[in-house]
């Protein structure tokens, strides 16, 4: 997420439309920009050749060649494992500072849990509610924060991510006072970053917007819903899109190439580089690194299992269901939100059906 920040100086993923074909690898790379620099001449520089419509991503061979280049003489200053949102992520930052970068994934670019989320662009409603209850300046911190990451998101990438109104269903007044105000307390606290104001609908109205919500509850009925807004995103395609713009910055990026091992120095068993294998050729080749980022995801023990068998695993995975409806079940562009005990339910229409998804806390 913190890479939407920087690139708020890039301006854009124009790369998300763009393929694996052509173009030049080093012609790319900037070695004047030093890996602190937040700014300045180099990175306007990186800006015009991503804003550039003629710019066109590296080959593959372009690519696989600058990663096979990168030897213990002359190794790549990172070398990041996983082509998910957070490799992608980091690939792009490193990039755009310069840094000599190199990325392998062994499937394709967010084939695992980055295309499997709710394509939600949380602007941290949830963290509100324990910020406010707990008295957690931490997690106010954390509201300001995602309300930052939402806003830049959608204005680097308006063609995967945009507004999206949420229904919160009220079946007694308590429920439509309680929401509305915590709702107007996320409204204020996003102050700029405000996509629009949330508001309180009668449950006439909210029923026409959205012919599917219950009238009734258990003993019930609707007394009225309050909507308010936060961020939905293509999240497969913003991945591509930022694995593609990292290639643009100057990365070797490659997916379908797997990290099987890595290269330790002798003397201090410091990894120095990985054996990769091409899983679309079959090719197996080293490359070098300085720095190399572990970015597998839920897959990060397997990795880090290769670096020390006796590595104890560090992944403690949570469960998160989806359940995949018919679009009839949710108007389109609108979502729906209800929270009970900590247990958040959410709905959401994408490409023609709906993700109903269940998380805790
Ligand atoms: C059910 C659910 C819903 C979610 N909803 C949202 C949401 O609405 N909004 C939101 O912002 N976030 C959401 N998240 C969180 C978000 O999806 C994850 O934080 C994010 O996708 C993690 O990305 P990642 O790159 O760390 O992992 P991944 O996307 O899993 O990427 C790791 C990659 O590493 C690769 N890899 C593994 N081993 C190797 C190897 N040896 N060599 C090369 N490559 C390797 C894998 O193939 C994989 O592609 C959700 C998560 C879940 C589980």
């Amino acid at each position: 997420m913190a890479t939407f920040l920087r690139l708020r100086h890039l301006g854009a993923t124009a790369a998300a439309v763009a393929v694996l074909s052509g173009g030049s690898y080093a012609a790319l790379r900037d070695p004047s920009v030093a890996a602190n620099d937040r700014g300045g001449p180099a990175l306007d520089a990186f800006r015009r050749k991503i804003a550039d419509p003629s710019a066109i991503v590296p080959s593959r061979a372009v690519q696989e060649s600058a990663l096979i280049g990168a030897s213990s003489d002359n190794p790549l200053d990172i070398l990041v494992i996983g082509g998910g949102a957070t490799g992608s992520g980091v690939a792009l930052d490193a990039a755009t500072r310069g840094l000599r970068v190199g990325l392998v994934e062994r499937e394709d670019f967010s084939s695992g849990t980055s295309s499997r989320s709710t394509k939600l662009i949380h602007g941290g409603v949830r963290y509100l509610e324990k910020a406010v209850f707990n008295l957690d300046y931490g997690q106010l911190k954390l509201v300001f924060h995602a309300l930052e990451e939402r806003k830049q998101i959608i204005e680097n990438a308006p063609h995967l991510c945009h507004a999206l109104p949420c229904m919160t269903p009220c079946f007694s007044w308590f429920e439509a006072v309680y929401y509305w105000m915590g709702l107007k307390l996320y409204d204020l606290v996003a102050g700029p970053r405000l996509l629009h104001l949330s508001r309180y609908y009668s449950a006439q109205e909210s029923v026409e917007l959205f012919p599917t919500l219950a009238r009734k509850g258990k003993d019930r009925n609707l007394k009225g819903t309050v909507v308010y807004y936060d961020g939905q995103m293509n999240d497969s395609r913003l991945n591509v899109g930022l694995a593609c713009t990292a290639a643009l910055a100057g990365a070797a990026v490659l997916n379908h190439a797997e990290v099987i091992s890595f290269l330790k120095d002798e003397a201090s068993e410091r990894i120095i580089g990985a054996h990769i294998r091409d899983n679309l050729s079959g090719r197996e080749f080293d490359t070098y690194a300085k720095v190399v980022v572990n970015a597998a995801g839920p897959f990060c023990d397997s990795v880090r299992k290769l670096a020390d068998k006796d590595a104890k695993p560090m992944i403690c995975p949570s469960s998160g269901v989806h359940i995949v409806l018919p679009d009839y079940y949710s108007p389109e562009g609108m979502g729906s939100m209800v929270g009970e005990n900590s247990c958040w339910y959410y709905g959401f229409q994408h490409d023609h059906y709906i993700a109903a998804r269940t998380t805790r806390g």
